[in-house]
């Protein structure tokens, strides 16, 4: 499905950003594994095959010259950007009233100004192309809002403004823009829940159980490929029917 296409997966040396690149690269992408953790996206793309399949590049999406560096890393090493997708995350979960002011900008940072930067930085290359597709990992966070998240839950529903102008700003020029809204998945991020709050999450999940990243990587391939040709500005839940 992705044969012959480049793309960039930032924060994909573990989680969810990992299980997306490995699915890129199954269907024939070859990508590149923008992660800030230097040493774990080398491991991540020995673990995909190494330089024909993958690529590593240290790159913190906060910094607009490590995202410009990652995307042009891209277009060096295997001659476009397909499908650019802004995937780093971090969580600084505090209530309102202990929230620091450095939890609520380090969040937006990454998540919001991250995934603005990658947008930009991709469409500078996509739009020259005249094809592309740009995939946002946002969160049903972002969708119902979360207790302890006000930071993420921001940044998260931020991120799906961003997606729907962007959209409309590329579309003319064959670039498509869509995000992601996962649920409750199982990761790093979520290992560090408590056993009583993953359970009384899992049991608000109609499905009844928590998702799998392959599951958030598939729904990142149909947008990522020619299936959704006809599909942009949209926004798609892979949450097992939580928050519907
Ligand atoms: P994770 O913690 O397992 O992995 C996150 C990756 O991002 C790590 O490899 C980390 O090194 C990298 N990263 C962090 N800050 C970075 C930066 N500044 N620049 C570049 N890379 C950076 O997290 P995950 O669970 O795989 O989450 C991936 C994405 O999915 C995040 O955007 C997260 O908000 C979103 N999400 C996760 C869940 C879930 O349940 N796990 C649910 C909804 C949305």
């Amino acid at each position: 499905m992705l044969q012959n296409k480049a793309a960039v997966v930032t924060g994909a040396a573990k989680g969810i950003g990992f299980a997306i690149a490995r699915t890129l690269v199954e269907h024939g992408a070859r990508v590149v594994i923008a992660d800030i953790d230097t040493a774990a996206a080398d491991q991540a793309a020995k673990a995909l095959g190494g330089e024909s399949a993958a690529i590593a590049v240290g790159c913190d999406v906060t910094d607009p010259e490590a995202v410009a560096a990652a995307v042009r890393a891209c277009t060096e090493a295997f001659g476009s950007l397909d499908v650019m997708v802004n995937n780093a995350g971090i969580t600084r979960d505090a209530t309102l009233r202990k929230m620091t002011e450095g939890d609520f900008d380090a969040v937006i940072a990454v998540h919001l100004k991250g995934a603005w930067l990658g947008t930009r930085a991709a469409a500078e290359v996509m739009r020259e192309q005249g094809s592309g597709s740009i995939v946002n990992i946002s969160s049903i966070s972002g969708k119902v809002g979360m207790i302890g998240q006000t930071n993420y839950s921001s940044a998260k529903a931020g991120l799906v403004g961003l997606t729907k102008a962007a959209a409309k700003e590329l579309a003319f020029r064959g670039v498509r823009v869509n995000a992601v809204q996962p649920g409750l998945i199982r990761t790093e991020m979520t290992a560090a829940l408590r056993e009583d709050i993953w359970n009384a999450k899992v049991a608000e999940v109609p499905m009844g159980r928590a998702g799998e990243p392959e599951e958030v990587a598939n729904t990142v391939l149909f947008l990522a490929s020619d299936l959704s040709s006809y599909t942009t500005g949209c926004v798609l839940e892979v949450a097992g029917g939580r928050f519907i």
